[in-house]
């Protein structure tokens, strides 16, 4: 049942109910069905007696006229026919039997049964007296059958009222009992009779004895019967009394005949003998007339009752039906009244607002204010409006603008926090004031434009000026929204917004910079400028108006910014912005392009004019700048490129300007260089040779040649330098110089770098293997690979261990630049490396910050002088004192120095003279392959190695 919804539980319940009011009527309705199904088969028994009670007249008339006929009496021939032709007659008004519904006593029909059987008996009467009383005493035999057997089929006799089963009785049993008796003494007289005339005989006599005792008997046992119905129903009295004393009189009558027979009276006239029985016979047949009559009608009284008790059964049935429809019909509309809603709409709705799912507002029920789902829906209400009002304090308080609620009078009767803030007053100053007291002046307020929209609309909003406490004003936008009433004057309530946007507009103006100023030289940012530079490329006409765009980079501002610090190196790019900027005219872009990069726009593009302006911005940011104690003297290098000659999209004329500017570090700073279409193919080739460097990486097409180093007073062999080879199919051998820069820039020098190491590394196991005494190998370390955030000191070390190789047979050589780019992190690599056993030169000594100090407080074994200082020994006579100094300088912080480029015996013999360590250069050999290298690997001592690492 709980698995049912309401309606369906209340349509069980209906069911039920009327089920079982349908079972009991349609029981009850049955039974008087089979009641009146009893009582019809019984009237129709009574319809049958009346049609067997002609015959019985005619059976009796039969059997005296067979007796007449047996002894030649004269007329009873034709008295046979005719009775024959009666009994015919009667049978086919057996037809015209009246049709009591569909009421039988079944078949086959006994009146037809018994006319049939009158039929062999009747119509060939013997001519002999005895032989015709037996036929005609079978005869009536049959006829008692036939009353017994209707009296059976139509349960006349099992009939449950006392009258009209004693009438049963009475008809069914005493009357032919009763007429058999009599035409038994009718034969046995006539008989008698006919013996006394000749031939006596004392049985038949007897016979009538007895069967007298056996008539009174019958008589009294009918009275009897009678006297029992006329009990139960006095009123019958009357009508039976009069033909019971009929009978009674005929049967004295008769029995007196029979008395004087049997007394012996021989001389009694044959009229007598023959007259005795006739009037019993037909006493007795009025009185089944009369049984008859009264059975029928109180049958069929009966039948009446119980058809009409049917019928109101049926009645009962259908108007219990209907009632109890219309019962629960109105029951079910009643409880939806009560509900407000259909049971299954309520339930469901109370379920939902008890879990919470709904949303919706519920439309009020039918029911009216009374019903239980008006109360849910206004409980619902309620509860929704508590959780409104709580989520509008909420809302007020948490609000960012400021809020104030002014009653009908326009006086303000809440504000909330941000509100007062806002204005900088306390609660208590603005509650009651007038709902405009902010306004900053009232003059020029448009009061005609907010009335109308709040009449109208309830809703106005606009900007004005607001005045906040301290007398300070600020432009506000403010909504006015009229609750209620509406905004006639002196009616609603009227919830005010205010918002400071002078607050919103300087924050806008402020994201606005920020995303296109960079905030440290107030220059516009990179953004800007190439959508300056695509706004004048997409104005009409553009390609007819030439521009420029210049790329200026600053020089070597990395290595201040690490040495000083960045505020050192903020402040520089400051200074040079603005010296930039002033040499530049207004509508001229000067835009910070990020780092020490910086972008100019102009709008002439002569390059006389050009070059003009570029030497300009040389001269100006060339001037030293003092910050502090210290002054810097800071050159850049600048790229020129055209638009449309060199560009058409912002991206590509920047691209040119930025190779141009490359190309002016390339030929030594401090310069502009125009762009050239040669810098493009340059381009071209370095992104090809960086394809192709990856896939020479990837398949290990990268060699290793060692360039042996010596000692410059013994010119013993003390150590060799790896350096990396690479013969590309298209391109031929390609300098690492040209390659290394490459490789830096695509990320691809780690791989370089690992793949050096292992073949450094198999080199050392090789000769060793070969029992050759080794040297120390220099292997070439990037800035890259220094400044990964893994440790590189960890990897190298690590990478030795497999090989069985000692630390000491490695050098790590590094670039001053790569050094200072994270000093901390380098240090720190360089510092476990040299604790490890690994020496760590200085590579390109001088052309960098070169810093013997710095670095003397670094793990430093070598400084490598750069070759250029050795290649102009002889011919730049400062590089004669520098070479001298970093020797001098190098020693004295116990630093060994290693000068490479030494291309000429002059050259070694001044190294020598000042005490230089050791010697590098083409004037030994250039870097050579392996195998070249082992015959000077022969016969090395031991100790050579020693030196060099010590
Ligand atoms: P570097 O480290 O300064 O290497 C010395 C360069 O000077 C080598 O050029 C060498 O062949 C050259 N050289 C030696 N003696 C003389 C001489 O007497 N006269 C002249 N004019 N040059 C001489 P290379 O092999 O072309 O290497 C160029 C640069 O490429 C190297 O300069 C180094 O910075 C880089 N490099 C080479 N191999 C590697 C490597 O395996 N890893 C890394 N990261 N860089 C490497
Ligand atoms: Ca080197
Ligand atoms: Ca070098």
């Amino acid at each position: 049942m709980r698995r049912l919804s309401y309606p369906q539980r209340f349509g069980v319940i209906v069911i039920v109910f009327v089920l079982a009011i349908m079972f009991l009527c349609l029981r009850l309705v049955h039974d008087t069905q089979t009641q009146i199904a009893f009582t019809g088969r019984e009237l129709m028994g009574v319809e049958y007696l009346k049609r067997a009670r002609v015959l019985a007249g005619l059976v009796q008339a039969n059997r005296f006229a067979a007796i007449e006929y047996s002894v030649g009496y004269p007329g009873s021939g034709a008295a046979l026919a005719s009775l024959h032709s009666q009994v015919v007659k009667a049978a086919a008004q057996f037809d015209a039997m009246p049709q009591r519904g569909a009421w039988t006593i079944g078949e086959p029909d006994p009146l037809r049964q018994f006319v049939s059987a009158w039929g062999a008996a009747g119509t060939d009467p013997s001519r002999r007296a005895d032989a015709a009383y037996d036929g005609q005493d079978a005869l009536a035999q049959r006829y008692s059958h036939m009353v017994t057997d209707i009296c059976d089929r139509s349960y006349l006799t099992l009939d449950p009222v006392l009258e009209t089963y004693y009438l049963g009785d009475v008809v069914c049993e005493k009357i032919p009992g009763a007429l058999e008796r009599t035409g038994d003494s009718h034969g046995l007289l006539a008989l008698i009779w006919l013996r006394e005339v000749g031939m006596a005989d004392l049985g038949l006599v007897s016979r009538l004895h007895g069967l007298g005792a056996m008539e009174s008997d019958g008589y009294r046992s009918t009275v009897r019967e009678l006297n029992k119905v006329i009990d139960v129903d006095p009123r019958l009295e009357r009508e039976l009394a009069p033909p019971l004393e009929a009978y009674r009189a005929a049967l004295k009558r008769q029995r007196n005949v029979e008395e004087s027979v049997l007394s012996g009276q021989v001389d009694t006239p044959v009229e007598a003998f023959i007259m005795a029985t006739p009037p019993t016979v037909e006493t007795i047949d009025r009185l089944n007339a009369l049984c008859l009559e009264q059975l029928d009608r109180l049958l069929s009284q009966r039948l009446h009752a119980k058809i009409l008790l049917r019928n109101l059964y049926v009645l009962t049935a259908a108007a219990t039906l209907l009632a109890t429809a219309y019962l629960f019909f109105a029951l079910y509309v009643s409880i939806t009244e009560d509900l407000g809603g259909e049971p299954f709409y309520v339930s469901d709705t109370i379920k939902r607002i008890a879990q919470g799912r709904l949303n919706t507002d519920i439309a009020l029920p039918a029911g009216g204010s009374d019903s239980v789902m008006a109360s849910v829906v206004a409980m619902r209400r309620d509860l929704q409006t508590v959780r409104e009002r709580e989520l509008a304090a909420t809302v007020f308080e948490a609000s960012h603008d400021g809020i104030v609620i002014a009653d009908e009078s326009q006086q303000i009767v809440a504000a909330n926090a941000a509100m007062l803030a806002m204005m900088g007053s306390p609660l208590a100053d603005v509650l009651g004031k007038w709902m405009w007291f902010f306004l900053d002046g009232l003059a020029g307020f448009p009061w005609a434009d907010i009335k109308q929209h709040l009449v109208q609309a309830h809703y106005w909003q606009g900007e004005v000026a607001a005045r906040r406490h301290d007398g300070s004003s600020f432009p506000a936008r403010l909504s006015v929204t009229s609750v209620g009433d509406g905004g006639r004057e002196g009616h609603g309530t009227f919830v005010m917004m205010i918002s400071d946007v002078g607050q919103q507009r300087a924050d806008s103006d402020r994201i606005h910079y920020l995303a296109n100023f960079d905030p440290l030289t107030g220059l516009p940012n990179r953004r800007v400028v190439f959508e300056r530079i695509e706004r004048r490329m997409s104005e009409e006409g553009a390609e007819h108006r030439a521009f420029a765009c210049l790329f200026v980079d600053l020089d070597k501002f990395k290595e201040i910014n690490d040495l000083h610090g960045h505020s050192i190196g903020d402040q520089l790019l400051r200074i040079i912005a603005q010296r930039m900027r002033e040499q530049m005219h207004a509508g001229q872009t000067v835009a910070r392009f990020g780092g020490d990069e910086f972008l100019i726009l102009l709008d002439d593009a002569e390059e006389n004019v050009m070059d003009a302006t570029a030497k300009r911005l040389l001269g100006a940011i060339g001037e030293a700048c003092e910050i502090g104690e210290h002054v810097f003297h800071v050159s850049a290098s600048i790229g020129m490129s055209i638009y449309p000659t060199h560009g058409t999209t912002a991206g590509s004329l920047v691209q040119c300007a930025d190779m141009a500017m490359y190309e002016a570090k390339q030929q030594g700073r401090d310069r502009a260089v125009m762009f050239r279409q040669p810098m493009l193919e340059t381009l071209r080739r370095r992104t090809e040779i960086g394809q192709r460097l990856r896939d020479a990486i990837r398949n290990r097409r990268l060699q290793v040649r060692y360039q042996p180093q010596f000692r410059a007073s013994t010119l013993e062999l003390v150590g060799l330098e790896a350096l990396v080879r690479w013969c590309d199919d298209k391109f031929g051998w390609i300098s690492p110089v040209e390659f290394i820069a490459i490789a830096e820039q695509e990320g691809l020098i780690s791989g370089i770098g690992d793949l050096v190491f292992e073949a450094v590394l198999k080199q050392l196991v090789e000769w060793r293997a070969k029992g050759l005494t080794l040297r120390p190998i220099a292997i070439n370390v990037s800035a890259h690979q220094l400044t990964q955030p893994f440790d590189l000191a960890q990897s190298l070390l690590a990478g030795l261990v497999p090989y069985d190789l000692p630390p000491n047979l490695i050098e790590v050589e590094v670039t001053e630049t790569a050094l200072m780019q994270d000093v901390e992190h380098a240090g720190a690599v360089l510092r476990r490396l040299s604790e490890a056993g690994v020496a760590v030169a200085v590579d390109d000594f001088g052309t960098g910050y070169s810093s013997l100090n710095y670095l003397a407080r670094l793990h430093i074994d070598h400084i490598k002088i750069d070759r250029t200082f050795i290649r102009d020994l002889f011919v730049n006579p400062d590089d004669t004192i520098i070479v001298t100094t970093v020797v001098k300088m190098a020693q004295s912080l116990g630093q060994k120095v290693i000068a490479e480029g030494v291309e000429t015996v002059e050259q070694l013999e001044f190294l020598r003279s000042i005490g230089c360590d050791i010697c590098q250069g083409f004037y030994f050999a250039p870097a050579l392959d392996a195998s070249e290298l082992e015959p000077m690997l022969e016969g090395l001592s031991d100790a050579g190695a020693t030196t060099h690492c010590a």
